[in-house]
């Protein structure tokens, strides 16, 4: 099946995304397609979480072209148990935002994580860094939720406030949807 990229706001990219029970054939078949549409997309992605393919499983994809040649990854239910009061400023854009919406977001030079792997070991107090960490915690974000609209710095908040006004204005209507729905 194909799988698309959802573009902000989507009701599963504000929301926290639960945990899995166990990695079914179903999720490794998940993370195959969304590894191949961040590699096979003309807008390279470095990293990917499922709720930006509409897919509530804790779990996302990374990517990155380093020294050493590729690296991936494929990674469930992960959590970030402390970062680093070291931090880095970078431009960081999103494949479920516009191109042109490129921001500078701070971020934790390392963080400590526990993860599940493909095959079901848990991987825990782990640490990760440089871009890497960028990298995961931008996709952990987004399992928890948050997108770089949320993480952005303020100075960049300025520079984008038009932009990021009608990106407001679509997730406030989304939220207005989904209370009303409740109710
Ligand atoms: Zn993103």
């Amino acid at each position: 099946m194909i799988r698309f990229i959802e573009a902000y706001p989507t009701r599963a990219l504000v929301s926290r995304v639960p945990d899995v029970e166990a990695v079914l054939p179903g999720h490794l078949e998940l993370a195959e397609r969304m590894l191949y549409l961040i590699t096979h997309n003309e807008r390279r992605g470095v990293g990917l979480a499922a709720n930006q393919v509409g897919d509530m499983v804790r779990m996302f994809v990374w990517c990155i072209d380093g020294q050493s040649g590729r690296q991936s990854g494929v990674v469930f239910n992960p959590e970030i148990l402390e970062y680093s009061p070291e931090t880095s400023m970078a431009m960081e854009g999103c494949l479920s935002l516009p191109v042109q919406f490129l921001v500078g977001v701070v971020r934790s030079k390392r963080i400590r994580v526990r993860w599940m792997t493909p095959d079901g070991v848990i991987v825990d107090k782990h640490i990760i860094d440089e871009y890497k960490a960028r990298v995961w915690q931008h996709e952990i974000d987004h399992l928890n939720g948050l997108s770089i609209v949320d993480t952005m710095t303020s100075s960049w908040k300025r520079k984008k406030r038009t932009k990021l006004a009608s990106i407001m204005t679509a997730r406030r209507l989304l939220e207005e949807q989904v209370i009303g729905r409740a109710s």
